[in-house]
């Protein structure tokens, strides 16, 4: 995503330079994956396929579904994709251990791919339109928001 510091230094209504293309790798449609988890903690993980992998966050809350909201989303380990269809109860004594049911699955499209910032729209039944997720500078380590644009 070299291209940003490029574009925003400039105004292309102005200039004749050229805009340049961002070329985002996961511009084809991946899939997004909910999946509520009874843990220790009940929460959400909120899991996206980027490079092969399921980039996965856990939201201690709940889904932000309405225009503005956010909700913290703690970055966790990247998942296999097989991941994103598992339902069912890990034993006690396991990792996570507790129940795991898909909540929302469906279609992401990304349009900003940056390594603190990605922008996407989701097509689930219950997440549908754009979304921002974003590690602000002042949070700690692994802390990202999770926001339901306009
Ligand atoms: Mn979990």
């Amino acid at each position: 995503m070299v291209l940003n510091i490029y574009q925003k230094k400039r105004n292309f209504n102005k200039t004749p330079e050229p805009k340049g293309k961002i070329k985002v790798k996961g511009l084809k449609k991946a899939i997004f994956v909910v999946q509520e988890h009874w843990a220790s903690h009940h929460h959400f993980d909120f899991r996206l396929e980027i490079d092969g992998v399921l980039k996965s966050w856990a939201i201690p809350k709940n889904l932000p579904q309405k225009p503005r909201e956010k909700r913290l989303a703690v970055q966790v380990e990247d998942h296999p994709l097989e991941y994103g269809s598992f339902e069912g109860k890990i034993p006690e004594g396991q990792y996570g251990a507790g129940k795991v049911k898909i909540w929302d699955k469906g279609e992401v499209t990304f349009k900003r791919l940056e390594k603190n910032l990605l922008e996407f729209k989701l097509e689930g039944e219950k997440l549908s339109g754009n979304f921002t997720l974003l590690k602000p500078e002042k949070f700690e380590e692994k802390n990202w928001l999770l926001i339901r644009n306009l």
